[in-house]
């Protein structure tokens, strides 16, 4: 039988503890323990064997390792320098695979550092998540983002706030950024006791993959519209669109029904608006 070529290494507690990395609620610093749920998680996105790959937060190092194992050539960002000794061990374990930026990913430009069509792949801190993944889904699009594809943890209320269909209290502006030019679903719930020290809610992994940008609507546009329309969501879109010029023109155009809420709106109806209010603008 042949020799399993995967470096062994130390149990992530063991790593814990050696280098005292004690959680920080600040950092928002929940670790995953459990290799095998680190290695499904590491396998959502795909094949990764020398894809480029983008990790925010590897602490410990986990899901990094995970990564690593897949394959993929990664470069991770950490705030906490407590954790850059057990991240420098861990690169030596695979030789030119894993680069190590130490600074806040908020401030990263993680396209220049990860390259053109890098996975990213992150357990995120929960208090920059949603700020970073905003971001990631307002990239240029041209057809497609820089990134090929998004794996995250969120807490389990953001998660469903990404992939809500229309109708419910979920469905809102993120849910509208998240899927008019992505596919996006929950890959896999996660338990709060998987994380040391455990969060007070359930998390998920979503998986985002992008698909070519719907001709013809600017990002502005829509952003406009939802943000206009989810800001007064009990009101008829009659009243809470008044301010956004032009749209209850578009509206009456498109045929929708200027008494019904923002939450009933689907995202083919809303990227339909956007369209005409960006042709006529
Ligand atoms: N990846 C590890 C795991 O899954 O066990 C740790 C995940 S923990 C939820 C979030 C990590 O993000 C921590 O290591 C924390 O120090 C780091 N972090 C927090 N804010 C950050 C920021 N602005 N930029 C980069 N890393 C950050």
């Amino acid at each position: 039988m042949a020799s399993d070529p995967r470096p062994v290494l130390p149990p992530l507690r063991e790593v814990i503890a050696a280098y005292g990395l004690q959680a920080s609620k600040a950092l928002g610093q929940n670790f995953l323990l459990d290799e095998q749920l680190l290695d499904r998680i590491a396998a959502i996105p795909g094949p990764l064997k020398d894809q480029p790959a983008f990790e925010v937060g590897p602490g410990p190092g986990g899901l990094t390792r995970a990564i690593l194992r897949a394959g993929a050539r990664l470069v991770a960002v950490e705030r906490d320098d407590r954790c850059l000794p057990a991240l420098a061990e861990l690169s030596d374990s695979f030789p030119g695979q894993l680069r190590i930026i130490s600074g806040d990913a908020m401030q990263v430009d993680a396209q220049a550092e990860a390259g053109t069509g890098a996975h990213i792949i992150a357990n995120l801190p929960y208090n920059v998540g949603t700020a970073l993944l905003v971001g990631w889904l307002s990239a240029p699009w041209e057809p497609l983002p820089w990134w090929s594809s998004l794996t995250l943890m969120f807490q389990m209320e953001v998660a469903e706030r990404i992939v809500a269909k229309p109708g419910g209290d979920h469905y809102g502006r993120l849910a509208v950024l998240s899927q008019w030019r992505s596919e996006a679903r929950i890959a896999m719930k996660v338990h709060r006791s998987a994380f040391t020290p455990p969060p007070k809610v359930m998390s998920a992994v979503v998986h985002i993959t992008p698909k070519p940008s719907p001709k013809g609507v600017e990002l502005k546009q829509l952003e406009r519209l939802t943000a206009a329309a989810f800001g007064q969501r009990r009101k008829m879109l009659r009243q809470s669109l008044k301010s956004v010029p032009g749209a209850l023109d578009a509206l009456g155009q498109i045929g929708i029904d200027s008494q019904r809420r923002a939450e009933t709106v689907s995202v083919e109806e809303f990227v339909a608006l956007a369209r005409l209010m960006s042709e006529r603008s």
